[in-house]
């Protein structure tokens, strides 16, 4: 038992297996397939920005601690936003900020999800799948006309206005793409003095009130109010889910002996190591409450990802390969077909709920997390700052949108690229720690 609309690791609203069934049957497989699509495996990050609340200390000299970035060439031309004009005919958009595209004149109408784009005077009628949305603000504002740029301006203007929870990289100089499938998720052997000044740092100065390191146990759930529970719950979800993949990934050769055979390294499932991170005996009794903590922020953003269904479903996932972008397309659609029919169980309806207690409860709740977006700069291994990044930008883009769109209300709502590929991906991470916690279990068995 460990969910509830509250936050409360005692409220029982659903159990283990019955999540676990929908995760490792209905979502794991689809996400494994979708997150290895170009426009999901390269993710635009800065890893170089220093770290603005100390001096850099030891940086991780593991070889498993770097990053292979991109060859300029690797990134497909629609992500770099390259996009050859006579390969490209659109966009046109709608008032309601749909776009078709692969048409030569501009359409009468383009509904989402039902693009009604009328190709007058052409021959090639674009089919339902043209619909969508471009990210690439410097090409459009070049070629569209007047009305098409003052619907961009409009976009952009309450972009800057809309509340993130998290600081983007994408648009940033020194941001570079990388390939997350060359730099998985595993151990990298970053551990000591820094990985622990991270950790406590986001615990004792960003969760809402000051709490003694030495005792983490001293954070109980009941002396906090629900706002204070789902933030700490989430962190504590995501610190689980990092430390279950490096178990799960873990490098099972000895470093300083690399063999002809497997030069990178032999990887595979450490149970010791799992057991010592989760057991009770192990660690306080806490353990167990830390894997608790994974399934509730894998609640949060499933049904982050179900209230912004009606965006990703008249997204384009534009890579400038039609074909993969309409198996993308069709991949999305379908993963979210599978989410609508698993009830909600996580209620964000109820939080910040009443007078300005509770608004500047919210404030605090959005400038806590944009720090603890913050203190991934100073994460000392490139490849853990790389899915810090990645996975703390998701959670960020699923809070943004469980406490901005109101009442289904998608149309003035805006996601970038980066935005939405954090968001599956840290999904998806959350996904495959559940999937690894049942391996774990049959090796326990065993
Ligand atoms: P830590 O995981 O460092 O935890 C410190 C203390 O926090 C524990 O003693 C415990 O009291 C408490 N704690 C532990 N888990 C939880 C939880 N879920 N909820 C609440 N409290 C908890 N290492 C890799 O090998 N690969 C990676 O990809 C990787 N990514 C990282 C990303 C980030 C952002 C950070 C900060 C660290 C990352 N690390 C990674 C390091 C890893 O998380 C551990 O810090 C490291 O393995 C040392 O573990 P530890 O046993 O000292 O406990």
């Amino acid at each position: 038992c460990f969910c509830g609309l509250k936050g409360n690791i005692e409220d029982c609203e659903c159990e283990v297996d019955t999540l676990d069934d929908f995760n490792n049957v209905k979502i794991y497989p689809r996400l494994r397939s979708l997150l290895v699509k170009d426009y999901f495996r390269y993710f635009k990050v800065n890893l170089k920005k220093k770290c603005p609340f100390w001096e850099d200390d030891s940086k991780c000299s593991m070889r498993y601690c770097s990053v292979q970035s991109c060859q300029k060439d690797d990134v497909p031309i629609g992500i770099k936003g390259e996009v050859k004009k006579e390969e490209f005919f659109g966009p046109f958009l709608s008032e309601s900020g749909s776009m078709c595209r692969n048409v030569k004149k501009p359409i009468s109408s383009c509904v989402p999800n039902q693009c009604q784009c009328q190709n007058v005077g052409h021959t090639t009628v674009p089919k339902e799948n043209e619909c969508g949305r471009s990210n690439n603000l410097d090409y459009l504002n070049t070629t569209l006309s007047a009305k098409i740029v003052k619907d961009m301006e409009l976009w952009t203007a309450h972009d800057y206005a809309q509340e993130n929870f998290c600081i983007i990289d994408e648009n940033d100089d020194e941001s570079e793409y990388v390939d997350l499938l060359l730099n998985p998720e595993r151990y990298t052997g970053y551990k000591g003095k820094s990985a622990e000044r991270v950790w406590k740092s986001i615990y004792t100065e960003n969760c809402f009130q000051a709490r003694s390191w030495e005792k983490p146990s001293i954070f109980k759930l009941d002396n906090m109010c629900l706002e204070e529970r789902v933030f700490y719950r989430t962190i504590s979800g995501l610190h689980a889910s990092i430390n279950i993949h490096l178990c799960a990934n873990y490098l099972l050769s000895d470093p300083n002996k690399p063999s002809l055979i497997q030069p990178t390294g032999e990887w595979g499932m450490n149970l010791e190591e799992f057991e010592r991170r989760f057991l009770p005996s192990s660690t306080n009794g806490q353990g167990l409450n830390w894997l608790r903590n994974l399934y509730f922020l894998y609640l949060v953003e499933l049904r982050a990802i179900e209230k912004a269904a009606p965006l990703l479903e008249r997204e384009a996932f534009y890579t400038g390969n039609e074909k993969e972008d309409w198996d993308t397309k069709m991949a999305v659609n379908d993963l979210l077909k599978v989410i609508k029919q698993f009830p909600s169980h996580f209620d964000e309806s109820v939080m910040f709920m009443g007078g300005t207690d509770k608004k500047n409860l919210k404030r605090e709740f959005r400038d806590h997390f944009r720090n603890v977006s913050r203190i991934m700069d100073c994460v000392g291994c490139d490849k853990c700052k790389l899915w810090g990044k990645l996975q703390t930008q998701g959670l960020g883009t699923a809070l943004k949108i469980l406490f901005s769109i109101e009442n289904g209300k998608v149309e003035n709502f805006k996601l970038q690229r980066n935005e939405i590929v954090s968001l599956l991906n840290a999904f998806g991470r959350l996904s495959n720690s559940i999937y690894k916690l049942d391996d774990f279990r049959e090796m326990q068995k065993k």
